[in-house]
């Protein structure tokens, strides 16, 4: 049996970043971007109205109140056909490009119409409501740089650059499994002597929580053949998570079938609570865990294993998980020798977390997590790993 920390090296060891793609841009969030991003045009691309209003040349209207003809009108997408004389102006939409000879505009709330002419109110600085050309950034900026967590406003950086799809980090594909006799898909009628999987679509949530799509290979009985076939499927994904059948019993048979498809054990049992029985092995470039059946288990071992494999292989730079520090009200003893991982409710007063075990009966206990908002380990310090925003 080993540390935990041992064994999340050795996952983190074997997970390797995964390669680019292109992708859609409206599909690229949360990814991280795998190329250097350049403008191909000044931003904006010629001097635009920033305002509603009257297009000026600014030394016109430095002695406002003051009248000038207005000499027609230009609207977002159109331009304007000829150069503005002295004592004119043009009514101007916002986005529209600036007439030449103008500089400024006078927004609409400051003018006045009077006797077919327009009277602005207010003096303007030179360049004042106008957005100047380029002055966003120019032909050939970088506007962003690879290894960046592409964010939506990003999104809206490579669309103003002409960008529809860019080079980003791959997802990686994950599988999941569910073994177990007694274990039936919700939806399905429950007979006698069986529970519901709250296992498959509670990995699948967290995945989805991780913007990844699982596939879903079903229940597997816990015989070698029904294991085999199943097992066999999911390792052609980038991750096979295999729930259940990795214990002691007679019939977890998940380590020997595994074996017997070529996956080759990196280890087998850590030093934890819940979750010893966890299995870590690899087949090519397939990361394959067989987690304990029992629900608090399964979403421990995501937490503190899974999920930061998957986060190195999406490129992410912070992979580890991360605990905080908390405090506890009453002295806990854990006693057990392992790294025990105690559910929590957790509460911030002023700037300090203050944790509160959740009473449950055990690691099959699912509506004690569904209480918790994390998980307490207690050693020389208290912390804690949350999976909530607290
Ligand atoms: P195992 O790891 O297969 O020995 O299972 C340990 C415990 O977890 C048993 O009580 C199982 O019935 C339960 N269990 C296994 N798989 C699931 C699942 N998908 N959903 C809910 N409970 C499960
Ligand atoms: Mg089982």
């Amino acid at each position: 049996m080993i540390q935990y920390k041992e064994a999340l090296k050795d996952i983190l060891k074997n997970a390797s970043p995964l390669p680019a793609e292109k992708i859609a841009i409206e599909n690229s969030v949360g990814r991280i971007l795998k190329e250097d991003i350049y403008s191909m045009l000044e931003m904006p691309p010629f001097d635009k109205a920033a305002m509603d209003g009257y297009a000026v040349r600014a030394l016109d209207a430095k002695d406002a109140p003051v009248t000038l003809k207005c000499v027609g009108l230009i609207q977002a997408g159109q331009g304007f056909k000829r150069k503005l004389k002295q004592g004119e102006c043009v009514k101007i939409m916002t986005g529209a490009p600036m007439p030449d000879g103008s500089n400024s505009v006078v927004m609409i709330e400051n003018t006045r119409q009077k006797m077919g002419c327009v009277e602005a109110l207010e003096a303007v600085k030179t360049g004042e409501n106008v957005c100047a050309k380029g002055e966003d950034f120019r032909r050939k900026d970088m506007v962003c740089k690879k290894g960046r967590e592409i964010s939506s406003s990003d999104v809206a950086v490579f669309a103003a650059v002409g960008r529809h799809s860019v080079k980003a980090a791959k997802k990686p594909e994950v599988a999941i499994l569910n073994t177990g006799g007694e274990i039936i898909q919700p939806g399905a009628s429950l007979s006698r002597n069986k529970i519901f999987n709250s296992n498959g679509p509670m990995l699948q949530a967290l995945l989805k929580s991780d913007g990844i799509e699982s596939c879903f290979l079903g229940i597997a009985r816990d015989n070698i053949r029904e294991l085999k076939s199943a097992i066999k499927e999911g390792l052609k994904k980038d991750v096979l998570l295999v729930s259940g059948g990795v214990s002691m019993g007679d019939y977890d048979l998940v380590p020997e079938v595994l074996a017997s498809l070529g996956v080759r054990k990196i280890f087998h049992k850590v030093n934890v609570k819940p979750g010893k029985p966890l299995f870590f092995g690899t087949k090519n470039k397939t990361l394959v865990f067989g987690i304990p059946g029992n629900p608090v288990s399964n979403f421990l071992s995501y937490l503190i294993f899974v999920r930061p494999a998957l986060y190195k292989m999406m490129g992410y730079p912070y992979c580890k998980p991360e605990f905080k520090e908390g405090l506890i009200e009453k002295k806990f003893d854990t006693k057990t020798g392992r790294k025990h991982f105690v559910l929590v409710k957790i509460t911030k007063k002023e700037n300090q977390y203050h944790l509160a075990p959740v009473a449950s009966h055990g690691s099959a206990d699912i509506i004690a997590l569904s209480k918790a908002d994390g998980f307490m380990v207690v050693g020389k310090k208290i912390k804690f790993i949350t999976w909530k925003i607290i």
